[in-house]
């Protein structure tokens, strides 16, 4: 029940009591002025009657004085007493008319008859004395009769007072416990009121108010200091404290939501944070090598419950191939072929273990269907990269990283690895010829200082040999530039092709080209020449339809430290290149250490 019904019902009781107790109050006392007014006509009554007599036996005293004396001014005293005491007897008529019972009446009809023929015989005593009849007159007011009738007036008036006594001691005995009655109902109703009072003070004030409110006081207080372990408590009656709790529970879950929420926001900052460091580093790697390092730092923080790999396309091999590992991930294999993860046939995250029943990866350990693994293509420009591959831990790690950041992790790994591959791609155009695919001059600088240095540093030979296609100008002159073109990369296949066993092409010129040998003597680069020169004499190209005609290419040999020092080697080679010109074309010339000696 709710409070307020609680506190209006007790009010209204009190109100009930307390009208109920004023009203016994009233009662009681109307009773005690029952009593009053019937003593005070006790008193008046008695006092008439009291005096009737005494009238009455005065008018007596006079009546036998007068009888006696037979003096005039006796007898005029006694008709003056004899009004007086008339009006008395009127008088005592409507008091008792009034109040008195029927008994009483009786009685006083009786004393007053009594007295009025008491009168009867004093008037004839008085008449037979003014006629002179002393005796007669004596006789009649000193005589035994006369006495007697006085004796019994006197007593009906006894007898009355008696009755009026007795009746008014009743009533004032009736009224005066009917007074009782109503105050001791009175005091009864004061004592239920006070009672009632003092219930309601001790179970609203104490237990329904004073006890729940300092409870709830004591969490409102620890939850304005964010301390939402404070549990407001539960009242099972519905009133105003049980709202107030209600609200406290209300306002306690609105606050762990936002600082759940304020959580969640701060942990997300310091994921975007974490996510923004790796990119930056990733961005920042200039290998394949500084990229795994970063990877294999940064995934154990961003997605701790979670252990993975980084697997990256061989496209010469078409298999996917470990480029990294973080925190021993157990279940997938270190090599397998794109078509068996589901992931990069749909080119879409795949997630086949844990909550979500999906058809698992063919490079995932079948025998073992619990485990919890997502897969998330490395893509650019939709063109598969890579894979990357993370399965759930069994450390008890419960702070599972979200899908989301998983997803933009993949795409920011899948954009480092395409930034990694367009700058290898760059690189590689940079260092290459685009017409022939051998290396370009720049790229020969630095492999010949890197070969001169190995050489030196293992005391092996580096052999050297320098190539000009003889009369090429004919070619673009006689069938058209696309048509020289199309010599240039054939001799460049044909020398790629002599260099299966190690060694470096370059093209340095229009149609001079340049082969490194590392480990090879003089001798034999001269031989591996000559069986260049053979093969590529031995071309027969046609262009358009049309057969160009035999191609020959002349070839200086050089090598150190066989015929000069490293400094000279490509100087050498040149000058038998030349002397190869000068003697005919189609031909191997060999530098001979005393050309050396004569240029240097
Ligand atoms: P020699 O036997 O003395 O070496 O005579 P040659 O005609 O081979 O030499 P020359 O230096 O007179 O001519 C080279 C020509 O190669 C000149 C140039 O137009 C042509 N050339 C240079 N680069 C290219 C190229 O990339 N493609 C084509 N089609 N021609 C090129
Ligand atoms: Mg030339
Ligand atoms: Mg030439």
């Amino acid at each position: 029940m709710r409070l307020a019904t609680i506190t209006n019902w007790a009010y209204g009781v009190t109100v009930v009591l307390s009208l109920i107790s004023g009203g016994t109050m009233l009662l009681a006392a109307r009773a005690q002025d029952g009593e009053r007014a019937a003593v005070a006509q006790r008193a008046t009554l008695d006092q008439i009657a009291e005096k009737t007599v005494e009238q009455e036996n005065a008018l007596s005293g006079l009546a036998r004085q007068y009888v006696i004396s037979g003096d005039a001014r006796d007898l005029l005293a006694y008709q003056r007493e004899s009004q007086g005491l008339r009006s008395v007897e009127e008088r005592m008529r409507h008091m008792v008319d009034a109040g008195a019972s029927r008994d009483e009446l009786d009685a006083l009809k009786a004393g007053i008859l009594s007295v009025d023929e008491l009168q009867d015989e004093q008037q004839s005593a008085l008449t037979a004395r003014r006629q002179g009849n002393k005796a007669v007159a004596v006789d009649r007011v000193f005589g035994a009769d006369y006495e007697r009738d006085l004796d019994h007036a006197n007593a009906q008036f006894e007898q009355f007072q008696y009755r009026l006594d007795q009746r008014t001691e009743a009533e004032v005995a009736r009224a005066t416990s009917l007074s009782r009655l109503w105050r001791s109902a009175s005091e009864a109703a004061l004592a239920v009121t006070a009672f009632l009072f003092l219930c309601v003070m001790y179970f609203i004030f104490r237990k329904r108010v004073i006890h729940p409110v300092v409870k709830l006081s004591d969490v409102v207080a620890r939850l304005a200091a964010e301390d939402y372990a404070a549990m407001p408590p539960e009242f099972a009656h519905v009133d105003e404290i049980g709202d107030m709790a209600l609200a406290i529970r209300a306002f306690r879950d609105n606050g762990l939501a936002r600082q759940r929420l304020e959580q969640e926001r701060s942990s997300d900052r310091a994921m975007q944070d974490l996510l923004s460091r790796m990119t930056q580093r990733m961005q920042a790697s200039d290998t394949f090598h500084d990229l795994k390092s970063v990877i294999e730092c940064f995934i154990p923080e961003i997605a701790p419950g979670y252990a993975g790999r980084l697997y990256l396309l061989d496209e010469a091999r078409q298999v996917m191939v470990e480029a990294g590992c973080w925190l021993s991930p157990e279940h997938s294999k270190p090599e397998f072929p794109p078509l068996s993860c589901w992931a990069l046939r749909r080119g879409l995250p795949h997630r086949p273990g844990g909550e979500t029943i999906d058809i698992p990866c063919g490079h995932i350990d079948a025998r073992d269907r619990s485990v919890d693994s997502i897969c998330l293509p490395l893509t650019s420009q939709r063109e598969t990269l890579g894979l990357l591959y993370l399965e759930r831990r069994r450390t008890g790690e419960t702070n599972a990283t979200s899908e989301a950041y998983l997803t933009v992790l993949a795409e920011n790994i899948g954009l480092a690895v395409s930034n990694l591959r367009l700058r290898d791609a760059l690189r590689t155009m940079a260092m290459a010829d685009p017409l022939t695919g051998l290396a370009n001059r720049r790229h020969l600088e630095a492999v010949l200082e890197a070969e001169i240095a190995i050489a030196q540093r293992r005391g092996h030979p580096l052999g050297c040999i320098m190539i000009d296609v003889d009369h090429f100008k004919r070619f673009n002159d006689d069938y058209g530039h696309d048509a020289g073109d199309e010599v240039l990369r054939e001799v460049a296949m044909v020398l790629k092709s002599s260099l299966r066993d190690g060694g470096f092409a370059a093209r340095i010129g229009g149609e001079e080209f340049l082969l490194l040998l590392p480990g090879m003597s003089v001798e034999q680069a001269s031989d591996r020449a000559e069986t260049m020169r053979r093969r590529i004499g031995d071309l027969r190209l046609r262009v358009e339809g049309r057969d160009l005609g035999a191609v020959t290419a002349s070839f200086g040999v050089s090598g150190t430290p066989d015929i000069c020092g490293p400094d000279k080697v490509l100087q050498t080679a040149d000058a038998a290149l030349l002397q190869a010109k000068k003697a005919g074309r189609n031909r191997v010339v060999c530098a001979q250490p005393r050309l050396d000696q004569a240029q240097g």
